[in-house]
């Protein structure tokens, strides 16, 4: 069986020989499987590229693709998937930094082995991360799950199996907004879940923070859902009832008590408030608007700058 590890990397060099160091034993263990080894460099810029390039040359099975620049995670594992798609039997994505732990690839084979076209990890607990990076993380997925037409399994992170089906599966969604966990759920096939422990980050820094997580959050709903863009008629609605049920009761004071000017506070926090909601409103429409933009304009998703035993 042809087996690759697609493994995107990011100024990993402290982390890549530990990973190599580690993956190896637990692929020899794997008996009938040839492991290949697919490093996607997303445009490092410390020595992981030069590192790799010494392995490769050593090792046939590793092969290197590296982009011209940094394109992010979810090009680098798009990436790594077209490189494999016509190779492999199926392809495992696993982070460098060793939080997805390797352990988990003879798990994940013998779910293949069962049937399953998809096999993904889940965080049995999050007691590694933050409090807050904990709650964040518990508010996206429900905030995601209460908006998608596809709820996602929560916790699951891009570590997974997929088989070839799976991969040309993938690789038929031409979006360039590409939230990868959304798409592995959206493809479906048969899936099964390997709880795990993740671990903290050996060595190295991670490459996100909360700004970029909440926007990628941003990128997940707004490409999983179309329910906040609709929403707002649905507002407009219940606030112009409640004008025109305001409208009654001011038009009925005056009738009745000749109530001349009365209420500067109540218009002060009507109209603020309108002017609050149809900002928000604008600004939900520039959101989607400004993907819609990336979209049209069909760029590609990431430059290859070389490929080494591909
Ligand atoms: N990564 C990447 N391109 C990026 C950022 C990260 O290829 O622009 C890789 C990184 O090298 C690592 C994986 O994606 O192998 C996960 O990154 P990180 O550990 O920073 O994310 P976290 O685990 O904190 O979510
Ligand atoms: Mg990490």
């Amino acid at each position: 069986m042809e087996i690759t590890l697609i493994v995107p990397c990011y100024n990993e060099e402290v982390m890549l020989p530990l990973f190599w160091e580690q993956t190896q034993p637990v692929t020899a263990t794997c008996t009938n499987v040839h492991f290949t080894w697919l490093f996607v460099n997303d445009g490092s810029t410390d020595a992981s590229l030069a590192w790799l390039k010494t392995l490769a040359q050593q090792n046939p099975d590793v092969q290197i693709v590296s982009l011209s620049r940094n394109f992010g995670k979810e090009a680098a594992i798009t990436a790594g998937l077209a490189a494999v798609a016509q190779t492999a039997q199926a392809a495992i994505v696993m982070d460098a930094d060793l939080q997805d732990p390797p352990s988990l690839i003879p798990e994940f084979l013998q779910k293949f082995q069962e049937g399953y076209e998809v096999v993904y990890g889940v965080r049995s607990s999050r007691q590694a991360d933050s409090w807050l990076k904990r709650t964040t993380a518990q508010l996206f997925y429900k905030g995601y799950n209460a908006l998608a037409d596809r709820p996602l399994p929560a916790h699951a992170g891009d570590c997974r199996l997929l088989s070839r089906r799976v991969l040309e599966a993938l690789l038929t969604l031409p979006e360039r907004e590409r939230f990868m966990k959304g798409l592995f759920n959206w493809v479906g096939f048969k899936s099964a879940a390997i709880p795990f422990v993740r671990q903290k980050r050996v060595a190295g820094t991670t490459k996100w923070n909360y700004w970029k997580l909440w926007n990628f959050a941003l990128q997940g709903i707004t490409a999983g859902s179309t329910v906040l863009l609709r929403l707002w008629a649905y507002i407009g609605m219940c606030i112009s009832l409640g004008a025109v049920l305001f409208a009654g009761w001011v038009a009925f004071k005056k009738i009745v008590w000749g109530n001349p000017v009365s209420g500067y506070t109540s218009l002060m926090v009507a109209v603020l408030f309108c002017s609050g909601v149809q900002l928000i409103s604008l600004g939900i429409i520039g959101e989607y608007l400004s993907r819609i933009f990336m979209e049209v304009k069909q760029r590609p998703l990431y430059l290859i700058d070389e490929k080494i035993n591909c």
